[in-house]
């Protein structure tokens, strides 16, 4: 990815049908199509992802499975497999986010599917983040074991490949977004964790920031948050929202 930012718009279960799907991609991809700093990654529902990736030849946009089993095949009822994401024609994969985690999702999971995901050629997105942040600072003691568990197994030449979205779980869905400095703090401690783990070429290592991005925010946190990118939610569904959002940073 060349762009100088990423976006990822996470669409989690929205839109409803199939023909809202493809009219919120044709907005979003001509947005893109006309933004010169930014690709942007559509992370839709699983159901979407082969249809919407049949509209669309260019390079401007990507596409993310919002969450995937690691194992190939199996007796996995409801799930899909890294591998169908791919034969679907992403080449990201969401993994660890927020809302999975709450749904039982564990670090074990996200090294078993960090590591599944790099095997099969797909780049995981893994999502990290704590639920509060108190005086004592446990939340960087927090991240650094989501990051040491899934990252554990991965080879040193691969942790580039990796983008790591950071989302404080008291951040997604609410009305407030973090300070880019607590941001570049954070970017810091991740990128300082991951070159202990696997040597200096975690410096490499993109981090991209999520929880209530919006028009308001989005420029200051990539000038100062030392992010390359931001993880969308509610915005990206929004038509509106996503223009704003995508003008301001244009303008960066
Ligand atoms: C998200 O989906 O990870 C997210 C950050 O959501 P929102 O932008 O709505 O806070």
């Amino acid at each position: 990815m060349a762009a100088k930012y990423i976006v990822v718009a996470n669409w989690k279960m929205n839109p409803m049908t199939l023909r809202d799907a493809k009219k919120l991609f044709q907005m979003t991809k001509k947005m893109a199509d006309a933004a010169s700093n930014m690709s942007i990654i559509v992370a839709p529902p699983a159901i979407y992802l082969q249809p919407l990736t049949a509209l669309y030849k260019g390079q401007k946009v990507q596409f993310a499975g919002q969450s995937a089993h690691e194992a190939a095949s199996g007796p996995f009822t409801g799930e899909i497999s890294i591998a169908q994401v791919k034969n679907a024609k992403a080449r990201f994969l969401l993994v660890g986010h927020a809302e999975r985690r709450e749904h039982g999702e564990t670090n074990e999971d996200t090294a078993r599917k960090v590591s599944a995901a790099l095997k099969e050629g797909i780049i995981p997105i893994l999502c990290v983040g704590e639920a509060r942040r108190e005086q004592s600072g446990s939340h960087f003691t927090f991240v650094r074991e989501q990051l040491r568990a899934a990252l554990q197994s991965v080879e040193q030449n691969a942790v580039t490949k990796i983008i790591v979205a950071y989302e404080p779980v008291w951040a997604i869905g609410s009305e407030e977004a973090m300070s880019p400095r607590a941001m570049h703090e954070m970017a810091i401690f991740i990128r300082k964790t991951i070159v202990e783990m696997h040597g200096a070429k975690g410096y490499g290592v993109k981090i991209l920031y999520g929880g209530a991005v919006s028009e308001k925010n989005a420029g200051a946190m990539l000038k100062e948050g030392d992010v390359v990118g931001l993880l969308v939610g509610r915005a990206s569904i929004n038509p509106k929202e996503l223009a704003a959002l995508l003008t301001a940073i244009q303008e960066q």
